[in-house]
């Protein structure tokens, strides 16, 4: 049985996507994590432009360009959209990044860990 996510624990199924007499497939759970994953995969997107517009700009190369701030802004998008997507599917992203860097650090013999939240 699959595990609620937080939102809908909280009676928050409807994640404001489908205002009423609109298409609601996009209301389901499935239809919801589709849009999440596509937001993730757009906003990913928007982080290779605006990096390739950043070293357009440092190479002087001729067309738009951005600066890191840019950057930033896209790759904070990207994980905002990234804590989305695993809330939606009832997935802590902090304690999932914990335990994989851990279990990767661990496999490889180095001595860095990140602190698991109690
Ligand atoms: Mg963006």
């Amino acid at each position: 049985m699959r595990q609620l996510s937080p939102l809908e624990r909280q009676g928050k199924t409807n994640l404001g996507l489908c205002p009423s007499g609109q298409d609601n497939r996009i209301c389901t759970f499935a239809g919801q994590t589709a849009f999440r994953g596509l937001e993730v995969a757009g906003e990913f997107g928007e982080v290779a432009e605006a990096l390739k517009k950043y070293l357009r700009g440092t190479r002087g190369i001729k067309g738009s360009t951005a600066d890191l701030q840019d950057v930033a802004n896209e790759m904070a998008d990207a994980i905002i959209a990234l804590d989305l997507l695993a809330d939606q599917m009832g997935i802590d992203l902090g304690a999932a990044v914990t335990r994989k860097f851990n279990a990767t650090s661990q496999k490889y013999g180095l001595e860095t860990r990140l602190p698991a939240d109690d």
